[in-house]
């Protein structure tokens, strides 16, 4: 698979986007990852450890701030219906992408 920023070297890496306080699972649930090198890797864990999932949502699609907001409703019974409808529709939105950056590098080599 294609890293997503390493002008078309090859994955080493699949980052969970959202991690941290039990959102590791919810990533692995919702295909919510991205492909990338190890050195992209350490910057993705660094202290501008946001910005840069900013920018990985931007790069598979997806918004920021209704993910982190639909996530963090997981737990709020009044708000959980809706936020695992939201998420669910990312499901496959994100298994399409990733599946593109795969055809991708199988093309490009
Ligand atoms: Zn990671």
């Amino acid at each position: 698979m294609t890293a997503a920023f390493s002008n078309g070297q090859p994955a080493e890496d699949l980052h969970h986007i959202f991690f941290g306080r039990g959102r590791r699972k919810i990533s692995d649930d919702h295909n919510l990852v991205i492909p990338l090198t190890v050195e992209e890797h350490q910057k993705a864990h660094g202290p501008k450890a946001r910005e840069h999932a900013e920018k990985y949502c931007e790069y598979m699609g997806i918004d920021f701030d209704k993910t982190l907001l639909a996530i963090n409703s997981l737990t709020n019974p009044l708000k959980k219906r809706d936020a695992k409808k939201y998420l669910n529709g990312l499901t496959i939105k994100m298994a399409v992408k990733l599946k593109s950056l795969e055809l991708d590098s199988k093309y490009n080599t």
